[in-house]
């Protein structure tokens, strides 16, 4: 796709970190940039704070965009299978079928804030013909150091759930660590018990429908101390970490994901 003058830029703002450094970036350098963030209906508290710190810094808006149902319409949907790595009904809904509305037929180039640090991945980006997918961090080299100097030199910081959370998403993403999981049971327990609600026992079958492929949530809570203890040994790896979640993205004892370009940048 070559680029036209009616050729639309676009960047979605996740409330993560690598996102809203790109938007930053990218201000400057593509006058005609349009911002938008795909609303779960599921953010945290701290993330729709962000976004609007993020719109009044740029000083553009950013539009907010939805599916138009809510997350326990597909759920619904589903047969009230909860979605996982595997079925990522969720992502596809909420964030990249409204993008899709979004961008409509018109062409257009998609801004994805995948660092020069990060290996390459290709999941959950659009594949319709009109829309062009751009990397600048990998173009430029930009790393996780860059992002923090970024974020830190336009006074917005990090998003305030980066405290006790390595990534954006809704609430009850199935992504996060057990780590993870106590820090929403400490900092929004409304939110923890309302995850809580989808998880199911099959009392016929003897199967379980949980967020954690491992445990359930009530499981998780029971372990708080262990799982807490266990985080603050993780120094001994003799890395430095500014905060707890630091620590948690450098954890290597639970397993990998391959967290979408959509929702957790
Ligand atoms: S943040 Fe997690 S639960 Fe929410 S749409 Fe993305 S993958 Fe699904």
């Amino acid at each position: 796709m070559t680029t036209s003058k009616t050729t639309r830029h676009l960047l979605g703002i996740s409330g993560g970190k690598d996102s809203a450094a790109l938007a930053i970036y990218m201000r400057d350098r593509e006058p005609n940039i349009e911002y938008f963030f795909a609303d779960t209906g599921a953010e945290l508290p701290e993330t729709l704070e962000f976004v609007d710190r993020m719109q009044d810094y740029l000083g553009k808006r950013i539009a907010r965009i939805n599916a138009g149902r809510d997350f326990d319409y597909y759920m619904k949907l589903h047969k009230n299978y909860l979605p996982s790595a595997q079925q990522r009904w969720c992502t596809i809904n909420l964030k990249l079928r409204p993008f899709e509305e979004f961008a409509g037929n018109d062409d257009v180039i998609q801004y994805v804030g995948l660092r020069a640090d990060e290996p390459q991945r290709e999941g959950y980006i659009s594949t319709k013909p009109n829309i062009q997918t751009r990397f600048p961090f990998k173009e430029d080299g930009i790393t996780i150091d860059d992002v923090r100097e970024i974020l830190e030199d336009s006074g917005l910081g990090m998003p305030k759930y980066y405290e006790w959370r390595s990534r954006s998403g809704c609430y009850f993403c199935f992504y996060q660590r057990k780590i993870e999981w106590i820090g929403l049971l400490e900092n929004h327990p409304e939110l923890f018990e309302k995850a809580k609600e989808y998880e199911k026992f099959d009392e016929q079958t003897g199967k379980r429908y949980t967020w954690s492929e491992r445990e359930s949530l009530d499981e998780i809570e029971a372990e708080k101390d262990e799982i807490k203890a266990k985080f603050t040994l993780k120094p001994s790896k003799e890395k430095k970490h500014k905060n707890l979640i630091d620590a948690v993205s450098d954890d290597d004892d639970e397993e990998d994901d391959d967290s979408c370009l959509i929702c957790m940048l």
